[in-house]
């Protein structure tokens, strides 16, 4: 019976299957487990990280913003230059405005595009040109007004030197001078950015030249002189006033976008209104960003009731203002965001991209928040996936090992049960074995010694049945001993060198005798010729009597049973051959193993013994037992031993093992 197929040994085997599953599957749980809480520490990780960045930039901006307010505050209360004071904190994408009374002081220059209107000094109309406009405007008498213009351009202060050419350039055009209007306005234009009534000497100088080559229809040269005034008109320098700003704009014909300082003017104009509507807060504070039409821009102000002090800045001044801290954190691998009161984004603020974290903080002193998402850098994420590939492969081992000692042990504990149930049966078969012969002995010398029997020749035939189930008995006890001693490999062979032929033919007749009783046939196929064998006579016989035995036994039909010797090429073979039950092909190599019986078989007396002991007893000859057999056609043993051609060899013996 194969060993997958004992019932009491499903249990064990299922038992420890599931014991074996319950420790894989918490196994692997608790990778899961593991996994999770390494993920979880990462995130943890990752999330004070950006804490500790958030609370870095936090202090920075307020610290910056205390610096900021510090150095407005100077400016504000002391007076004198008070635009450097703040200039420190200007750049090229900062710029310091003082308003102090009337004037505006801007640094760097040309930093505003304009200024707010109302504060820029107008000066009143020059009434000390009043002869000339008289004659200008009144009489008409252009000539008397150009001369008296130009005299008036002698003069040696500045202001008055420049309405006087600004005049005098009027009327020589009306007087169709253009010329000489052109030459004037050359001059006027040399007075540089002193103010005539307001507006710049050097600006009305240009702007007039502009419609005297106009007139002249000198395009080309009017063409590049404009295009020149209004890169310088862009520039700032000028410092204009918004309406007078736009004025000459409109004038020269600008139309592209006004330049980055627009934003900045506008910002400017912004907070200078706010400050005139607080107009009575001696305490005016400003922290805020007004959007341009790209980038916000930055404004802080503090002022009193006369000054007002103002910084104005991009967020790349921001930036570069909190460099130090943006690079000191991790790596690069955090993105900073801010967005003002009004959500509007000040610096940064991509949108996150998937797999970073995020947090905001809201700025208090500022009315801003701050954003900062990280994102893994691709190293530590490689090591995070290794380390984790890492912890899955030893779990995947650990798991298949406990698998497979589970498996093994379940196995050997199969086996154990197999080998116990085997004896088992064996001892039950031995049992049966002995009561067979027993019974028979008991009743034949009661009948015998009761003196039941009074016919001799009945007596005769009881005593040799007697003496043949004793004989019987004593095979069996013989073979049982000499199988153990074979297996304890204490048994010695007591080597003989005789003639197979001569041997197997006595055997022959006598098992002939046991056979016709079981009606049986058999077919000695034994040659005339000597057959010399060195080999132990009582294993041999003991070998070969099995062998034929078992071919009587498993041929239930009463079948022949044939015994054949033949030699051939320097080996004996003694081949046993039955037309009976045969041996199923998966079961042929196991039948040698001790104890092991075909299935099918176990109503047929036996102990599962008398083949090993044969195989044993063939290799201890230095020759083996084959078989091949076909299910209901029959089996063919080979016994072979290796020839001797020389008879009369030394007898040796040799120790054998069941193997
Ligand atoms: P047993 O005492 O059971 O015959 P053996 O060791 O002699 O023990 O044989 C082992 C098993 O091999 C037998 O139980 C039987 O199933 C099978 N077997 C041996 N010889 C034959 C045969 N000639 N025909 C069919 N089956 C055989």
């Amino acid at each position: 019976m194969p060993l997958w197929t004992l019932r009491p040994l499903r249990r064990p085997q299922a038992v420890f299957a599931a014991i074996a599953v319950v420790l894989a599957g918490s196994l692997a749980a608790l990778t899961w487990r593991v996994v999770e809480q390494d993920r979880a520490i990462d995130a943890q990780r990752r999330g004070d990280e950006l804490a500790r960045s958030a609370s870095a930039i936090e202090t920075a901006l307020v610290q910056l913003r205390s610096r900021v307010e510090e150095r407005l505050e100077l400016a504000v209360a002391g007076g004198g230059p008070a635009a450097d004071t703040i200039a420190g904190l200007a750049s090229a994408e900062a710029a310091a405005v003082v308003f102090d009374g009337g004037t505006i002081a801007v640094t760097p220059k040309g930093a505003v595009l304009y200024v707010p209107d109302a504060e820029y000094a107008r000066s009143a109309g020059d009434d000390r040109f009043e002869t000339g406009e008289r004659h200008e405007f009144q009489d008409g008498d252009f000539a008397a007004a150009a001369a008296f213009y130009r005299a008036a351009a002698a003069a040696s202060e500045p202001a008055r030197r420049g309405g006087a050419l600004l005049r005098l350039g009027r009327v020589q055009i009306k007087a169709n001078a253009r010329r000489e209007a052109l030459a004037t306005y050359q001059e006027l234009i040399a007075l540089g950015p002193m103010p005539i009534e307001g507006i710049p000497a050097d600006l009305l100088g240009r702007e007039a030249r502009l419609d005297v080559l106009r007139a002249l229809g000198r395009d080309d040269e009017r063409a590049r002189e404009a295009s020149e005034l209004a890169r310088d008109l862009e520039s700032g320098a000028w410092q204009l006033p918004r309406s007078t700003y736009l004025f000459y704009r409109d004038r020269i014909g600008v139309t592209n976008r006004p330049g980055g300082s627009a934003a900045f003017a506008a910002a400017l104009e912004g907070a200078w209104r706010e400050w005139r509507r607080r107009a009575t807060d001696d305490r005016f504070r400003l922290a805020t960003t007004i959007d341009g039409n790209s980038d916000p821009t930055l404004v802080f102000a503090r002022g009193t009731r006369q000054r007002l002090a103002v910084l104005l800045a991009t967020p790349a001044w921001l930036r570069s203002q909190l460099s130090a801290t943006l690079t000191s954190l991790s790596s690069g691998f955090v993105e900073v965001a801010l967005a003002d009161d009004k959500g509007g984004r000040i610096l940064g603020g991509r949108d996150p991209q998937p797999g970073t974290a995020r947090i905001e903080r809201a700025v208090p002193a500022l009315g801003w928040t701050i954003a900062v998402t990280s994102a893994v850098p691709p190293e530590v994420r490689d090591q995070q996936t290794a380390r984790r590939r890492l912890l899955f492969a030893s779990s995947l081992l650990a798991i298949g090992l406990v698998l497979l000692a589970s498996y093994a042990v379940g196995r050997s504990i199969a086996r154990e049960l197999a080998v116990a149930r085997l004896q088992a049966d064996f001892v039950a078969a031995v049992s049966h074995e002995f009561r067979t012969p027993l019974s028979s002995l008991r009743q034949l010398t009661e009948l015998l010694s009761d003196g039941r029997v009074s016919d001799d020749a009945r007596r005769t035939v009881y005593y040799q049945r007697l003496q043949r189930e004793t004989e019987r008995l004593q095979r069996l006890v013989e073979g049982l001993l000499d199988f153990n001693r074979i297996e304890a490999g204490a048994h010695e062979f007591r080597f003989d060198t005789f003639d197979a032929a001569e041997f197997l033919g006595d055997l022959a007749r006598d098992f002939t005798e046991e056979a016709e009783s079981r009606a049986h046939r058999l077919d000695g196929r034994i040659p005339p010729a000597r057959v010399i064998v060195r080999a132990d006579r009582e294993a041999l016989g003991r070998a070969v009597w099995n062998l034929l035995d078992n071919a009587v036994k498993y041929s239930p039909n009463g079948t022949a049973v044939s015994l054949t010797l033949a030699e051939t090429d320097g080996s004996v073979r003694i081949v046993v051959q039955d037309d009976g039950l045969g041996i199923p092909s998966d079961q042929q190599s196991r039948i040698f193993q001790k104890f092991v019986r075909a299935p099918g078989h176990s109503g047929i007396r036996g102990t599962g013994l008398g083949l090993t002991m044969a195989l044993a007893i063939a290799r201890g000859h230095g020759g083996d037992i084959t078989v091949s057999s076909e299910v209901d056609r029959g089996s063919v043993f080979t016994l072979t031993l290796p020839a001797v051609a020389q008879p009369g060899i030394a007898d040796v013996a040799v120790r054998a093992r069941v193997s």
